[in-house]
């Protein structure tokens, strides 16, 4: 007999222990079975299986528990191979989330061990002659036959040129076998065509010879401007370790990942890609996932959970735009994908890569202690100079009576580049209408009633919507408060911007891509191709345009607000206004044309503007070391930020100062700060506290997070819930 540990998710409890069940045959580690589990049958996952000399009476009385049997094995083979299981255990230990959470988050839908329905795999229908019998046939029946069996192998149902009662009948004589093959939904038509590596400048090829020689475990940092060659790099180096029968995983922040760069590894390395992202269909998913399994694939090109793709024999880990907020999972469980690259990179003793034009800050810091391996690419492909950059002070704009969203720079600029038949990209870090709406008679601003946060007005839908929970309601004529009409929409969204321009520029031809406009499947893929074929001269949109584009007829680059991301009270709100500012005027002359650049700000002599307006990394970096040196942050130190929340306020404020005065206990030698109200205070309903805590080493500060997460978090039902973000992108 055997005791088989299964680990089980459970919907209210967190079930962070394994629970025994026995069977009479031995169940490999890694399969799905189902057992009864309080009264209802549910999927759980092996953990461990033992073998036991004892019976069943004998084990029941030694520990006073009734063993159920495992009801049934549904894998034949474990879905996750040895080192998967490694990191599903490496991801609890860093996540503080139970094991099983961490399994569902690494496998696909199809195959998590709650899942119960899902998409199945895909068939296509073929038929096959029979060989060596005689059968009785019209004419008809016989030339359907013979031209089958002429073609000496299995025919696709649909191809065979008879109709298929002819079809049936021959089936039903056993004249010709149906066969069902499995095969891979394909998310796109045609493979496009076959490109040639390209001769490397001598800077790249320092790059590529660097990281795939030797092919060991190291982090190496691809320093290098917009243009300058990165992804080139990324490819010779894939091949060299593909030629070397190992495989490659590419990794690129979700909204990086458009059909433009997909198309560059399909046109390196054709079938053998497989692509995961969001905008694929479970079955589109589970099909690429299999695909990898059966070793169909050298290389993976992904968003962030492709980190977990079963991919083996591993020779390159690359994450292009190292530095993007995208890499961290910020539900739980909570990861940062370069952690878990680094497990995997050093599992298989391979090297591992960041790409960026902009590097976080702690990877600059580590490449220039020597931590990192760092290769620069100084210039553009073709010496393409970087676009000319200006920066616009809207306070003298004001002063000069222009109270227009655009500054007459950038009008001009904008009007002279859609002139010459160019394409401009416009940059409003803000979807909807108008952030807020306010009674010009009381002041009142309209918030949600779930949330600190005021409504956004979205014309289309002449409605008020929370940005932070799913709260909408009808636009308000009348002011809640004074019942005046003069209650009025301000400032300026994504959607009031389009229509400024319309207004304000003849001749624009404006598409706007922002969440609203982007949520339906290919959507956003349909807008970039839209803009490629010329069918707008104006790309306006959030933060999602920033990212990956490359067209080249785009000379003109307009950020309408730089202060938004500024004036966040976030220690990294420089780091990020910068890459932004560098990532989205980047866009600007791609082609032989070349670019300008026009950045409004009522902060123009902030160093993360004037650097990023004369393209100047080191620059920032010198700054921004400084500050990151006086106030105490990273890299000079480590952060945790917890954050208590709950709906009873009183209740959240009292447990906060008591998970303070535990952790100044517990661990002597960190710096606790909090706790304080959250940025956002109330947020669907909890009301939110926030520790921080500063360290740079400490193994009582790590058990004590393990306590605290431990005591709230066992039961759901508790009062309050506490999230404990290890190295947090934010300290808000
Ligand atoms: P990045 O990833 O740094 O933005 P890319 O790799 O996309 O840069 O290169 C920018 C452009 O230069 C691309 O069109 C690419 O095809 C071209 N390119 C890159 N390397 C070379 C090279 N060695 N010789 C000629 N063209 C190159
Ligand atoms: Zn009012
Ligand atoms: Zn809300």
């Amino acid at each position: 007999m055997y005791i088989v540990e299964v680990l089980i998710e459970h919907p209210v409890q967190s079930l962070d222990r394994p629970f025994s069940y026995i069977s009479d045959t031995p169940v490999l580690k890694g399969v799905r079975v189902k057992v009864a589990f309080q009264n209802r049958h549910v999927i759980g996952y092996v953990e461990k299986c033992m073998e036991t000399e004892k019976t069943l009476e004998e084990l029941e009385a030694e520990n006073g528990y009734a063993y159920k049997e495992i009801e049934e094995i549904i894998d034949e083979t474990p879905l996750l191979n040895s080192e998967l299981q490694q990191v599903a255990s490496y991801l609890s230990q860093i996540s503080l989330s139970p094991k099983i959470a961490c399994l569902q988050t690494m496998l696909p839908m199809q195959l998590r061990p709650n899942s119960q329905k899902g998409v199945g795999k895909k068939y296509e229908r073929y038929v096959q002659a029979v060989e060596s019998m005689e059968f009785k046939m019209t004419p008809k029946q016989k030339a359907c036959y013979e031209f089958i069996k002429n073609t000496h192998q299995p025919m696709k149902l649909k191809e065979v040129p008879f109709s298929s009662s002819i079809i049936k009948k021959l089936v039903d004589m056993h004249a010709l076998d149906m066969i069902d093959v499995e095969i891979y939904r394909q998310h796109y038509e045609t493979m496009p065509e076959k490109s040639n590596p390209l001769t490397l400048t001598p800077a790249q090829k320092k790059a590529v010879s660097g990281i795939t020689e030797p092919l060991s475990f190291k982090t190496c940092l691809l320093f290098g401007v917009t243009g300058s060659g990165k992804t080139e790099v990324y490819l010779q180096a894939a091949q060299k370790v593909i030629d070397k029968k190992k495989t490659v995983m590419m990794l690129v922040p979700e909204i990086a990942l458009t059909p433009m760069m997909v198309e560059r590894f399909k046109e390196r390395f054709g079938y053998r890609v497989a692509v995961l992202h969001s905008r694929l269909s479970q079955g589109e998913k589970y099909d690429e996932y299999r695909r990898i399994l059966e070793k169909q694939v050298d290389i993976v090109v992904g968003a962030r959970s492709a980190i977990f793709a079963p991919l083996e024999n591993i020779g390159l880990i690359i994450l292009d735009e190292e530095h993007d907020s995208s890499y961290k999972q910020e539900s739980a469980p909570r990861y940062h994908t370069k952690d878990i690259a680094r497990f995997r990179a050093k599992y298989h003793q391979c090297p591992l890569v960041f790409g960026s034009a902009t590097p976080s800050i702690e990877s600059f810091a580590r490449a220039q202690k020597g931590v990192y391996e760092l290769y620069e690419l100084n210039q553009r492909i073709n010496l393409q100079e970087m676009p000319k950059c200006y920066l616009v002070d809207m306070a003298k704009e004001v002063e000069r009576r222009n109270y227009s969203l655009f500054s007459n720079l950038l009008k001009k600029k904008l009007i002279d580049c859609i002139r010459k038949g160019h394409q401009a990209i416009l940059l409003l870090n803000r979807r909807g209408y108008a952030p807020y709406i306010q009674c010009k008679e009381c002041g009142h601003v309209i918030k949600c009633p779930h949330c600190d946060v005021t409504l956004t007005y979205h014309k289309d839908s002449n409605t008020l919507k929370c940005h932070y929970c799913d709260y909408s309601q009808p636009m308000v004529s009348t002011c809640p408060e004074c019942h005046s009409r003069y209650i009025q929409p301000m400032g300026y969204g994504t959607q009031k911007a389009e229509e400024m321009l319309y207004k304000e520029i003849p001749q624009a031809k404006v598409i706007r891509m922002d969440v609203d406009t982007t949520q339906r499947k290919g959507t956003h893929e349909k807008i970039l191709k839209a803009f490629q074929n010329k069918e707008a001269n104006i790309l306006l949109g959030t933060q999602m345009i920033a990212k990956g584009l490359d067209f080249e007829n785009v000379t003109f680059v307009g950020v309408l607000n730089a202060d938004q991301t500024l004036n966040i009270p976030d220690f990294r709100a420089s780091e990020k206004t910068f890459q932004l500012l560098c990532q989205v005027s980047g866009r600007s002359g791609r082609g032989q044309k070349k670019g300008e650049v026009v950045i409004q700000t009522y902060n123009p002599s902030h160093y993360a503007l004037t650097c990023a307006s004369k393209h100047d990394y080191l620059s920032f970096y010198k700054h921004e070391m400084q500050y990151r040196y006086y106030g105490n942050y990273p890299p000079f130190c480590r952060l945790i930020a917890i954050e208590i929340r709950g709906k009873e306020e009183a209740v959240v404020s009292e447990r906060a100062q008591t998970i303070v005065k535990y952790l100044k206990q517990q661990a002597e030698n960190v710096h606790v700060l909090g706790p304080a109200p959250s940025l956002i205070y109330r947020l669907r309903d909890d009301y939110r506290f926030r520790i921080l805590i500063k360290y740079k080493q400490s193994d009582a500060l790590m058990e004590a997070c393990q306590m605290i997460h431990q005591h709230y978090n066992k039961d759901k039902r508790q009062k309050i819930s506490v999230v404990i973000d290890f190295n947090p992108y934010s300290n808000i």
